[in-house]
């Protein structure tokens, strides 16, 4: 029988709580006992997702960020929102190295790291009401 496993939580859009998000994600996925690399893939990408909500989001203000974790089978979904100001383009976001701040000297790599790292990215955004990035990646034995 093939079980799933959930959980959610919701924490305050701020730096600080980066490094707590990608560490609630690892401890997480240890139950699929994945490689080193593995976690580290799901760090980086949890990290990148979160620091956007925060930098982008909510440029840097007050808000909630929603961060829901699923295991079924051995493929670990992370599905990360902000209520902020969404993305108008979502295609061109995507797109490695485009970046709308580029004066705060952010990469636009982003995006391009979440995408290499998971197996899955889908965003979906509104403009005015947020952003939400769901992430798939299958951990191998
Ligand atoms: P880097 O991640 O390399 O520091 P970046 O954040 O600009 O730079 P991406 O993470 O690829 O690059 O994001 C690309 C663009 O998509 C951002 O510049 C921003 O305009 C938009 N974006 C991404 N996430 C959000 C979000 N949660 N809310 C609003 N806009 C977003
Ligand atoms: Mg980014």
């Amino acid at each position: 029988m093939n079980h799933t496993n959930e959980m959610f939580l919701v924490f305050d859009s701020d730096s600080k709580n980066e490094s707590f998000a990608r560490t609630v994600v690892a401890a997480f996925v240890s139950q699929l006992d994945p490689t080193m690399e593995e976690i580290a893939d799901i760090k980086t990408a949890v990290s990148e997702a979160v620091t956007n909500c925060i930098i982008h989001g909510y440029d840097n203000q007050e808000g909630k960020i929603e961060m829901g974790c699923k295991i079924h089978d051995d493929i670990i979904e992370i599905v990360i929102t902000d209520k902020g100001v969404g993305i108008e383009d979502v295609e061109q976001a995507m797109e490695p190295l485009y970046t709308s701040r580029p004066e705060l000297e952010r990469s636009g790599m982003g995006f391009s790291f979440m995408e290499a790292f998971m197996d899955k990215l889908e965003v979906v955004s509104e403009v005015g009401e947020g952003t939400t990035v769901k992430m798939e990646k299958a951990i191998k034995h």
